[in-house]
């Protein structure tokens, strides 16, 4: 395993931690020799680990749609710029390059591309290692809503550790390295 697709926020957040545990993660991303695969933004958190792969050594390849390019926030110290044509075709190139998913805070966009990678495992489309980083206990509210669904009997429980959260950069390394499929899902 080489690279991870981080989906993040293009915004910072009001707790200045976000910013700070998001360049510690690119900071052992790169110490790790994993490389870097993002939305190619310079702003927000996805600036913050881009700076924390970029500062230490490591490879940043972001994917940018050109009716965003034109924003002007595209980052330019990116190791390598793939341009392309949409963001569905962004999230399918970004799917095919990296080897596991996780999603640090952020909102709307990061959910949307992380459950694309969520839903697509349990259908079976890949089976990547899949992980959530918790900074500040961001996504408490999403684990409950996600155990909320499996009470309910909307998703299926052997999924209750697919989007496993993680406090710390270590844990996430953990997890991402210990991963084990959780299969394609069945209906009744
Ligand atoms: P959000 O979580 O709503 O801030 O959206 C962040 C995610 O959506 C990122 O992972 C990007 O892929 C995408 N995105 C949203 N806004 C931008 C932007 N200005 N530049 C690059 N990507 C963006």
């Amino acid at each position: 395993m080489k690279r991870i697709a981080v989906y993040c926020g293009a915004s910072k957040g009001n707790d200045p931690s976000y910013m700070s545990e998001a360049y510690q993660l690119g900071k052992t991303m790169a110490e790790k020799g994993y490389e870097l695969i993002f939305g190619a933004g310079s702003v927000g958190i996805m600036g913050a680990i881009q700076d924390g792969v970029l500062d230490h050594g490591g490879s940043a390849i972001g994917v940018m749609p050109n009716m965003l390019n034109e924003k002007e926030i595209t980052s330019e110290k990116l190791t390598e710029l793939i341009l392309v044509d949409s963001m569905h075709e962004r999230k399918n190139k970004m799917a095919e390059l990296a080897d596991a998913f996780v999603m640090a805070p952020g909102g709307a966009g990061s959910l949307e591309e992380f459950f694309e990678m969520y839903s697509w495992s349990q259908i079976g489309i890949h089976q990547k290692p899949i992980a959530v980083f918790n900074i500040n206990g961001f996504f408490d509210p999403l684990q409950s809503l996600l155990s909320h669904m499996i009470e309910e009997g909307f998703i299926d429980a052997k999924y209750d550790t697919l989007a496993p959260l993680c406090d710390t950069t270590e844990a996430l390394f953990e997890t991402i390295k210990h991963y084990k499929p959780l299969g394609v899902r069945t209906y009744d």
